[in-house]
């Protein structure tokens, strides 16, 4: 019984000083290792699937096992649909039981924005579920590796955030102060005083997409500042990969479920050490 909603979790995070982290979920390897990473952390966790992950899982079959695994967990998990763009994968994700969605307008003018996003929050807060929005344009692709650099022209407008918030009724925002999805190419540089005024105007929990490249300190800054939901993937994804590659000098009759366990422990490790510098561990009570 530890299925929740995002509201909930990014609430107490805000209020409390830290960030949960949104792992995305593309397989069984991905589900287990964040979650026990959750669960040995005494963390919450967001488990996330995105839009463009579809091609990846059959949900018709598999959103069944995330929901079940986040009804047994020990603490308290949000399954989440992460930048949801068509009107059928909303439909499909509430009724699968997620108790998040994603809306991401962020390419499209401020009033097409809102207005899609409004839509979207009738819909979801019918069902009980939370919505998160994103205003401003984090660039990159979910799932593209190549390397790019923030568009300070695509940052958030405190001000545009405040009417935004007030005008859709989303539960959390997503904004853009300089990080980028993917792998970052050179440092990036986070607009800590853009994001500060942000929440002192907006008023929810902000949302931090593209971690990728960010020192502790960065997140913690971020975290200080409003940022209470961190997603992260390409991390996961590259930590993961760096296992399997160690898979070349193993024995030819290495059993593969044996194998897979110790890519489980990986992805574990991977999301624990993101949990430990977001500070949501020890969180779940
Ligand atoms: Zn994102």
């Amino acid at each position: 019984m530890a299925l929740v909603t995002l509201k909930q979790l990014v609430n107490d995070a805000f209020q409390g000083g830290y960030a949960v982290g949104s792992f995305n979920v593309v397989n069984m390897e991905t589900l287990q290792g964040a979650l026990q990473a959750a669960e040995e952390n005494k963390s919450p966790i967001i488990l996330a699937v995105a839009e463009v992950h579809m091609g990846l899982i059959d949900l018709e079959q598999y959103a069944p096992i995330i929901l079940r695994a986040a009804e047994r967990a020990s603490v308290p998990v949000a399954v989440h649909l992460d930048h949801g763009q068509a009107f059928s994968s909303f439909v499909k994700a509430l009724r699968w039981g997620f108790t998040s969605v994603m809306f991401d307008g962020s390419t499209l003018a401020y009033e097409e924005n809102a207005a899609k996003t409004k839509e979207i929050v009738r819909l979801a807060h019918t069902v009980g579920a939370s919505v998160e929005a994103e205003l401003g344009h984090v660039t990159g692709g979910e799932g593209d590796p190549s390397p790019g650099v923030a568009d300070p022209t695509l940052f958030t407008d405190p001000g545009e955030a405040q009417q935004f918030v007030q005008e859709t009724g989303v539960d959390a925002l997503a904004v853009a102060v300089g990080s980028v999805h993917g792998i970052y190419k050179g440092t990036p540089e986070l607009d800590i005083p853009r994001l500060a005024r942000i929440r002192d105007l907006a008023g929810v929990p902000l949302v931090l997409h593209g971690g990728s490249g960010l020192s502790d300190d960065d997140f913690r800054q971020a975290i200080a500042n409003g940022i209470a939901k961190i997603n992260v993937y390409t991390d996961m994804s590259q930590a993961a990969m760096a296992k399997i590659r160690t898979a070349q000098t193993l024995p030819a009759n290495t059993d593969f479920g044996q194998f897979m366990l110790t890519v489980v422990e990986t992805i574990k490790e991977a999301v624990a050490e993101k949990m430990r510098i977001f500070g949501s561990v020890g969180k779940a009570g």
